[in-house]
């Protein structure tokens, strides 16, 4: 005999007194419960077995199980089943809100719903749209709102399958047998196995938040009941916020923000400019320090507030060996230029006597390679270079 599912009977109810029918490990089996297992997109109840926690409850053919790890419960046993409520009723909301949006969109809109996922902060619906107009969007709000401002009542017809298919429901049935079919005055009817509340004013509100595109299909965005004002006491305080911090009224937000991001990019753009500016002349005083001798450039550039890659395109101007370092936190970056007279030394003779120095790590493309090294012995690392390209010259 199969377990006795009572959260059809009642789907309002909060407890239970039922018996053990069955154990196997963490799965127990009552001879009826309250506790509705995960199906049609709604989640498994959780709640408590005797005050031991039960975290999901699934269906086993015609039984339901309730998975409850380390219990110590026996066949025979009488429990007491609590749900956890606020997880149930949430769902149960959600789960309506979804029947009044899909339904309005079939009968408005002629749009059929391909999947939903209803979850507890965001419900969404696949359409069989490749785009649907914002418009749109706000007008099926509004109806779904119409609808949970006349509290509707849900009810329930039970029938054959024949004689269910034959009312042409907005999605083809897939259960067999004895059919349930649910029905929101005027919104939708559909054969639907799961929880539904009582009447369509519990669900409060649904806000439409967006959409996005999956597998080219539209997918609708939705927050319901108390998710939703949170949302929207969300964006309040953060356009409460921005007024403060910008002394302007909201609707001048958006223009104060493109202005702030062309001086963004205009101040990123002189900044570029005046770095290599700076850049070029650190590199001309170095190269004039050493233009009596090979041009063999090892230094530290750390005072400078700039990163190596500024000198990447002005280095290419000149013929030397240089490497750059510059120390950030506990580490180096560290720069070598090998330019045409220098180009026979190859990254392999650099990285067998050079790096292990430091432990450097990088690589690049002649003339140019970089990339990052421990910061210890830094100097060593300078005087090696200039040792390792004289020598490699004298070859
Ligand atoms: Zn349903």
């Amino acid at each position: 005999m199969g377990t006795e599912k009572r959260y059809y009977e009642n789907p309002y109810a909060r407890s239970i007194m039922a018996l053990v029918t069955k154990i196997d490990g963490d799965k127990v089996y009552l001879n009826k419960t309250i506790a509705y297992p995960e199906g049609g997109g709604q989640p498994g109840d959780k709640g408590t077995l005797n005050n031991k926690e039960f975290i999901d409850t699934q269906k086993d053919g015609d039984l339901v199980y309730h998975l409850c790890p380390n219990n110590n419960f026996s066949v025979g046993d009488k429990l007491l089943l609590n749900l956890d409520w606020d997880y149930r009723y949430t769902y149960m909301k959600v789960h309506t809100a979804q029947h009044i949006l899909s339904g309005i969109l079939y009968n408005k809109f002629f749009v059929g719903t391909l999947s939903v996922h209803q979850g507890a902060n965001i419900l969404t619906i696949e359409t069989d749209k490749e785009n649907f107009d914002e418009q749109h969007c706000y007008f099926l709000e509004n109806e779904a709102n119409k609808s949970i401002n006349r509290c509707e009542k849900i009810s329930y017809r039970e029938m054959d399958e024949d004689k269910a298919q034959k009312l042409t429901l907005r999605r083809s049935i897939k259960a067999h047998g004895l059919i349930r079919v649910v029905d929101i005055a005027n919104v939708d009817s559909i054969a639907c196995g799961g929880l539904h509340v009582e009447n369509t004013g519990e669900v409060n509100y649904v806000l439409y938040v967006g959409q996005e595109i999956v597998r080219s299909h539209v997918r609708l965005l939705f927050k319901v009941g108390d998710e939703a004002k949170r949302t929207l006491r969300l964006m309040q305080t953060i356009v409460d916020e921005l007024n403060v911090r910008h002394s302007a009224q909201a609707f001048e937000l958006l223009d104060i923000d493109e202005k702030n991001t062309t001086k963004i990019i205009e101040f990123e753009k002189e900044n570029r400019e005046l770095t290599q500016l700076v850049a070029n002349t650190v590199l001309t005083t170095f190269i004039n320090k050493y233009k009596d001798v090979d041009v063999i450039i090892s230094e530290d550039v750390s005072e400078y507030p700039f990163e190596l890659s500024a000198f990447n395109d002005l280095v290419k101007s000149h013929d030397m060996a240089l490497l750059f370092i510059k120390k950030i936190e506990d580490e180096i970056r560290w720069l070598i230029y090998l330019g045409p007279s220098y180009d026979y030394i190859s990254l392999k003779n650099l990285k067998s006597e050079l790096f292990s120095i430091v432990n450097a790590k990088g690589g690049g493309r002649p003339p140019l390679f970089q990339g990052k090294a421990d910061n210890t012995e830094t100097d060593k690392f300078l005087s090696s270079f200039r040792k390792l390209i004289n020598e490699q010259k004298k070859e």
